[in-house]
C-alpha cells in the first residue's frame, strides 16, 4: 500500500479521498487553486500545494503543475475524483512516464470508452445489450436517414464525441432529420471538434440504472450492485439510490453481468460505472462507461459495507479485489440528495455566494467517526458529504455543489422518511438552494413510490414548482421576536427596567414593524409587503406584571409572547393558540427564519430610512452572477423589446440570456465578449421609453 498519495481534485470529493486516506494511514497531499487557499480540502489533507489561479484550466487541469507537485511532495500516486483530469487519456499518461501511480483504470480503457461510437461497437462485440441504432463509420447523410428510417422514429441523434447532454436531437419524423442532422453536426463539431454522430431509438419514459463495477489486475471482476439515477435535471442527476428499486433479481442480475462483461471487455481495473437505459418493461440497454468513482458511489457504500475509495487504493497498490462477488451482501437501501447552491425556479440558474450560516442534519462525515476509525460504509444512517464549511465561499469557478445528503434504511420507506426528515434540518443562508425542491420531489406521489424515470421532472413541473403552504404566521412571529430581541426590547416575564427602550410607565405602546417577504417563499395570500403591529400594555406594570402583548397583521390582533432560546439563533413564541420555536438567522435586515422544517425569510423594512430606495432600477441591466460575457447580442441604438435577449453569461458551465425587462434604447454596452464580470456589475445601459 503506498505511504502517500497526492488528490488531484477540490471540494468534498477531495475530503472524502482524504478521510480514507486518514483512516488508512497514508498521507494526503491537496492541491489548490487561488480561490481554494482557505478551503475545508486543504485543511482536510496533511500538506497542500498551490497550483495556480482560480479557473480550472489555470489550477486543476494543469498536467504538468499536478505531476510536479506529486514529484515535489513525494506522493506515490494521484487520486483524480471525478470531473477535471479524472477521464483524461492524457493525464493518465503523464502519471505512468513520470513513475507515479494514476488511481483509475489503464489508459487504453479510458480511450476505449473516450468515444461513443467506438465504445459501442466494443461492447457490440461483448454480447453487452445495445439500443437498437446505428453507430457506424459510414456517415453518407443519405445512409443515415435510411437508417433512421429503419429504426423508426422518434430516434435520438448523439454526438460521439459528446457528453454533458450536448450534441442530442430527438427527431420525430422522417421528414425532419435532414434539418436535425445539420444542427447536431454543427453543434458536434463546435462542441466537441469532431462531427460524428450516431443514431439510436428514442425510448419513451426511461429509466437510467448503472452498476458498480470494480475489477483488479489479478483477473477479478465485480458488480457492487445496482443504482437509480433517473431523477434529474438538464440531464443532470440530483436524487440517486441504491439498489434500483423494483427490479426483478433476474434482471438486476443480467444487468451486474452484462456490467463486468463489459469491464472486461476493456480489459478494465478499479472502479468503473456502467450507464444502462432502461425500459418501462425492464430490457436494459448499455448507454456509457464511467472510468472513475462517481458522485453517487456512497449509495453504494451504504447498502454494501464498503469503502469504495479504500477498494480504489488497494486495486491501484496492485492487491486483488478485498471481495469476491458470492461474498458481497446488500444491505437495506440508501439515497443520496445532491444539495446545490443554484435557484429551481429560475431553470435551475446557480447561486454564488458566501454560505453565511450552514447547518446540516445530525450524521457523520464521510461515514467515518470522531476517531477517524469508524467502520467505513452502512453504519451511519445519515450521512453528509461536504466540501464546504459555513464561511467559505460558493464562488463561480467550480460546481456548485454544497453537500450530499446520503441516508440508508432497512427498507426503501425507511431511507425515505429518513431523508425527508434530514432534508428538513438543512439550513443554508446566502446562496439559494434547492433544498425546498428536493423536499418536494421527495414527498413527491410518483417519487415515494419508485415510479421513476428520467422525465419526472419535467412531468411534474407544476405540482413541484407550486406555491407552497408555509407557517407563515409563526415564522413571523419569530421574526419579530428576534428584531424586538435585537431592538432591545424585553422578552416575556423578564424585568421591564432592563429594556433599553419600548416601555412607556403608564401608557400602553405600540410598534409598527414593516415587513416583506424575500426570495420565492410565497405568503399564503400572496402578499409580498407587510405592517405588523406589535403592541404592549404597559400601565402600571412592575416587574412581577407580566405585560399584556400583542401582534396585529392583516387586522387580525393576537397575543404573543416570546423568548430566546438556549442555543445561538434560537426562539420560542406563542401566537394566539399557537406555539412555535425555531432558528432566525440575521444578516443585516434580512431574518432567515427555519421552524417546522421549513425556510422562511422576511426583510425588515426599516421605515425611516427607505424612501429613496427604488431610484434608478428600471434602465440599468446588471449580471445575475458573477461569470463570463460569451455573447453580445445588441450594438449602442438598438431599439429593444421588453424580452429582447441582450447579452449572454457564463458561469458554472450555464448559459444565462440577459433580456431587456422593459422596451427602449441601449444606450450603451459596458463589456466585451470574454470580460470576466461580478455579481450585480452594470452590463448595458438601457433608454427606457
Ligand atoms: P451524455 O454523455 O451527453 O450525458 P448520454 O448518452 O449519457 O449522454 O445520455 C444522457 C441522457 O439522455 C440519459 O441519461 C437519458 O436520460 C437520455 N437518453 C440517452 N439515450 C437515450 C435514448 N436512446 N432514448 C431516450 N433517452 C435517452
Amino acid at each position: 500500500m503506498f505511504n502517500k498519495i497526492l488528490i488531484a481534485n477540490r471540494g468534498e470529493i477531495a475530503c472524502r479521498v482524504a478521510a480514507t486516506c486518514k483512516r488508512l494511514g497514508i498521507a494526503s497531499v491537496a492541491v489548490y487553486s487561488d480561490a481554494d487557499a482557505n478551503a475545508k480540502h486543504v485543511a482536510a489533507c496533511d500538506e497542500a500545494v498551490h497550483i495556480g489561479g482560480s479557473t480550472a484550466a489555470e489550477s486543476y487541469l494543469r498536467i504538468e503543475r499536478i505531476i510536479e507537485a506529486a514529484r515535489a511532495t513525494g506522493a506515490q500516486a494521484v487520486h483524480p475524483g471525478y470531473g477535471f483530469l479524472s477521464e483524461n487519456e492524457d493525464f493518465a499518461h503523464a502519471c505512468e512516464a513520470a513513475g507515479i501511480v494514476f488511481i483509475g483504470p489503464p489508459v487504453e480503457a479510458i480511450a476505449a470508452m473516450g468515444s461513443k461510437a467506438a465504445a459501442k461497437a466494443l461492447m457490440h462485440a461483448a454480447a453487452v445489450p445495445l439500443v437498437p441504432g446505428y453507430h457506424g463509420d459510414d456517415q453518407d447523410p443519405q445512409l443515415l436517414q435510411r437508417e433512421a428510417d429503419a429504426i423508426g422514429y422518434p430516434v435520438l441523434l448523439k454526438a460521439s464525441a459528446g457528453g454533458g447532454g450536448k450534441g442530442m436531437r430527438v427527431v420525430e419524423r422522417s421528414a425532419d432529420f435532414a434539418a436535425a442532422l445539420l444542427s447536431c453536426k454543427r453543434e458536434a463539431a463546435s462542441s466537441f471538434g469532431n462531427d460524428r454522430v450516431l443514431i439510436e431509438k428514442y425510448l419513451m419514459r426511461p429509466r437510467h440504472v448503472e452498476v458498480q463495477v470494480f475489477a483488479d489486475r489479478h483477473g477479478g471482476a465485480v458488480y457492487l450492485f445496482d443504482r437509480d439515477c433517473s431523477v434529474q435535471r438538464r440531464h443532470q442527476k440530483v436524487l440517486e439510490e441504491a439498489p434500483a428499486p423494483g427490479l426483478d433479481a433476474d434482471v438486476k442480475r443480467a444487468m451486474g453481468e452484462a456490467a463486468v462483461a463489459a469491464a472486461r471487455a476493456v480489459n478494465y481495473v478499479g472502479a468503473g460505472t456502467v450507464e444502462f437505459i432502461m425500459t418501462p418493461t425492464g430490457e436494459f440497454y448499455f448507454m456509457e462507461m464511467n472510468t472513475r468513482l462517481q458522485v453517487e458511489h456512497p449509495v453504494t457504500e451504504m447498502v454494501t459495507g464498503q469503502d469504495l475509495v479504500e477498494w480504489q487504493l488497494r486495486v491501484a497498490a496492485d492487491e486483488p479485489l478485498p471481495l469476491t462477488q458470492q461474498q458481497l451482501k446488500l444491505d437495506g437501501h440508501a439515497i443520496e440528495a445532491r444539495i446545490y447552491a443554484e435557484h429551481p425556479a429560475r431553470g435551475f440558474l446557480p447561486s454564488t455566494g458566501t454560505l453565511k450560516h450552514l447547518r446540516m442534519p445530525e450524521g457523520v462525515e464521510f461515514a467515518i467517526d470522531a476517531a477517524g476509525l469508524g467502520e467505513p460504509g452502512r453504519k451511519a444512517p445519515v450521512r453528509i458529504d461536504s466540501g464546504v464549511r459555513e464561511g467559505d465561499t460558493i464562488t463561480p469557478f467550480y460546481d456548485p455543489m454544497i453537500a450530499k445528503l446520503i441516508v440508508h434504511g432497512a427498507t426503501r420507506e425507511e431511507a425515505l422518511a429518513r431523508l425527508a426528515r434530514a432534508l428538513h434540518a438543512c439550513e443554508v443562508v446566502g446562496p439559494h438552494t434547492n433544498v425546498e425542491f428536493l423536499q418536494r420531489i421527495v414527498a413527491s406521489e410518483p417519487f415515494a413510490s419508485g415510479d421513476l424515470d428520467t422525465g419526472l421532472i419535467e412531468r411534474h413541473h407544476d405540482a413541484l414548482f407550486a406555491p407552497g403552504k408555509k407557517p407563515f404566521r409563526e415564522a413571523l412571529a419569530l421574526a419579530c421576536a428576534a428584531l424586538l430581541t435585537r431592538e432591545g426590547g424585553t422578552a416575556h416575564g423578564a424585568s421591564p427596567w432592563d429594556a433599553l427602550s419600548h416601555w412607556r410607565l403608564n401608557s400602553g405602546y405600540t410598534q409598527t414593524l414593516g415587513w416583506r417577504m424575500i426570495d420565492d417563499a410565497a405568503h399564503d395570500d400572496g402578499a409580498a409587503a407587510f405592517t405588523v403591529v406589535f403592541a404592549r400594555n404597559g400601565g402600571g406594570q412592575t416587574s412581577s406584571q407580566t405585560p399584556a402583548q400583542t401582534l396585529e397583521h392583516d387586522g387580525v390582533r393576537e397575543a404573543f409572547t416570546w423568548s430566546a432560546g438556549a442555543g445561538a439563533h434560537e426562539f420560542r413564541a406563542t401566537i394566539g393558540d399557537a406555539r412555535v420555536s425555531g432558528r432566525v438567522f440575521v444578516d443585516g435586515d434580512r431574518f432567515h427564519v427555519f421552524c417546522h422544517g421549513e425556510a422562511l425569510a422576511f426583510e425588515w423594512q426599516n421605515l425611516l430610512a427607505h424612501a429613496a430606495d427604488a431610484e434608478g432600477g428600471e434602465g440599468r441591466l446588471t449580471a445575475p452572477m458573477p461569470g463570463k460575457v460569451i455573447a453580445v447580442l445588441v450594438e449602442p441604438g438598438a431599439v429593444v423589446e421588453k424580452g429582447t435577449p441582450l447579452l449572454v453569461m457564463e458561469a458554472m458551465k450555464m448559459e444565462h440570456t440577459i433580456g431587456a425587462p422593459t422596451a427602449g434604447t441601449v444606450t450603451e454596452v459596458l463589456y466585451a465578449v470574454g470580460d470576466q464580470v461580478t455579481d450585480g456589475a452594470q452590463l448595458l445601459v438601457l433608454d427606457v421609453q
